[in-house]
């Protein structure tokens, strides 16, 4: 068996899904995603260039073989364009092997340790009472868990994935009327004086069943984030995300010397070697990579055994720039995955999205029921592709109020 032909797209509606097809000699073809968000043309000229000319005439049953010929190969190992680009072969692969097997993928993972898994939802408001509001909408949908993030009084700007004002609905976090990024003003000391008291009167509102987590998106220096984990305390969060930025993973260890609070990272991590000392330390409680960005399933499936052996959960990024595909592939990974935690879910549901990626996953009561189709369970329409192309676009950058760079 050989893959006779690869080919890239990249476009979809008000988003710039990067698709990759991989077609064999025996007419069975698959799917993955390697959408990096605002960079997307970099994991398709990757693929075009590098990759699918050395993919051709390779057979597509050794996914292990041909996911360590490129990541050994490259030499420069690594990076989120080189995974990313990666992961869509792996997952292609996957759904590959599952159609030869007449089985879902999540059978050939080793079968469901549960039948729904459950997600999350992102409630957003430009004030408190807006973003209860929002909350209770997801309530009321059955959402079991919910992300909250609230526009801080005083702030310049609207901060991280708030609307500006309320009942603004537009995309808040990537602006597609160009490359040149939008600007936010962060003040840690206005979010510390605010966010410890709102979590808790969200709290006092939605009652003790409700999970409730907030990101604080890179922004709090580790005494900062220690701080901050400690005053939530009595909110008990389901996790406290991206406390500080990754790179430093020490400041990780100030915040669990002083909080019990969990904590959940790894959403920009592109490798095993990003998280390891973490979940071995055990420093962090839920892992939020992504099969997109550690290089699909085969690298994903490894992390998610070594965060087990840690009392370490899963919590898979699932922003709207991941695709149907690589969320697909991670519905697969959720209901197999013993020491499954939670997905991030945002409802792309719009007709122009279901007629481009057809898929038979479904949502329930805030839970995703996996597909049992052959493969990942999600198709990809070519004839639907044609009528989108890349949009220049961007999320925002920050700076504090002197004009310092900050972390978005
Ligand atoms: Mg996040």
């Amino acid at each position: 068996m050989k893959i006779t032909k690869a080919k890239v797209f990249v476009g979809g509606p008000k988003k710039n899904y990067v698709t990759l097809k991989i077609e064999t000699d025996q007419g069975v073809y698959g799917i993955g995603d390697a959408t990096l968000n605002n960079r997307e043309t970099l994991p398709a000229h990757y693929l075009e260039n590098y990759l699918i000319p050395n993919l051709l005439g390779k057979d597509p049953r050794n996914i292990e073989d041909i996911w360590q010929f490129f990541y050994r190969g490259a030499y420069f190992r690594r990076g989120p364009i080189a995974m990313a680009a990666y992961g869509a072969i792996d997952m292609a692969l996957w759904d590959i092997k599952g159609k030869l097997a007449g089985m879902p993928v999540y059978q050939l993972l080793g079968g469901k340790s549960r039948e729904g898994a459950m997600v999350y939802a992102h409630a957003t408001g430009s004030d408190l009472e807006d973003l209860m509001e929002s909350i209770a909408h997801y309530v009321e949908d059955g959402y079991k868990a919910v992300r909250v993030q609230c526009g801080i009084p005083g702030m310049p700007t609207a901060s991280y994935a708030v609307p500006e004002k309320k009942g603004d609905t537009k995309n808040y976090i990537t602006d597609y009327s160009g490359i040149r990024p939008n600007l936010e003003i962060w003040d840690t000391e206005k979010y510390m004086r605010f966010m410890p008291d709102a979590l808790a009167e969200i709290r006092a509102r939605f009652g003790p069943d409700l999970h409730i987590l907030h990101d604080v998106h890179h922004r709090l220096l580790p005494r900062e984030a220690a701080a901050f984990a400690k005053a939530v305390e009595p909110v008990n969060l389901f996790w406290m995300e991206d406390p500080t930025p990754a790179e430093d993973q020490d400041a990780l260890k100030l915040i669990r010397q002083h909080s019990t609070t969990p904590v959940a990272i790894g959403e920009v991590f592109n490798s095993v070697f990003d998280c390891n000392k973490l979940i071995e330390n055990e420093l962090i409680d839920f892992i939020r990579v992504a099969a997109t960005y550690v290089g699909g399933i085969t690298p994903l499936r490894r992390i998610v055994d070594l965060a087990g052996l840690h009392h370490v959960r899963t919590g898979f990024h699932g922003a709207p720039s991941h695709s149907p595909i690589s969320m697909a592939a991670q519905h697969h990974v959720n209901a197999w995955a013993p020491n499954f935690g939670v997905q991030e879910y945002l409802v792309l549901g719009t007709p122009e999205c279901d007629a481009l990626f057809p898929s038979e996953h479904r949502m329930e009561d805030g839970m995703v029921f996996v597909s049992d189709a052959p493969g990942l369970g999600v198709d990809f329409d070519e004839t639907e592709a044609a009528r989108y192309e890349y949009q220049p676009g961007s999320h925002p950058v920050v700076r504090l109020q002197d004009g310092t760079m900050w972390n978005y």
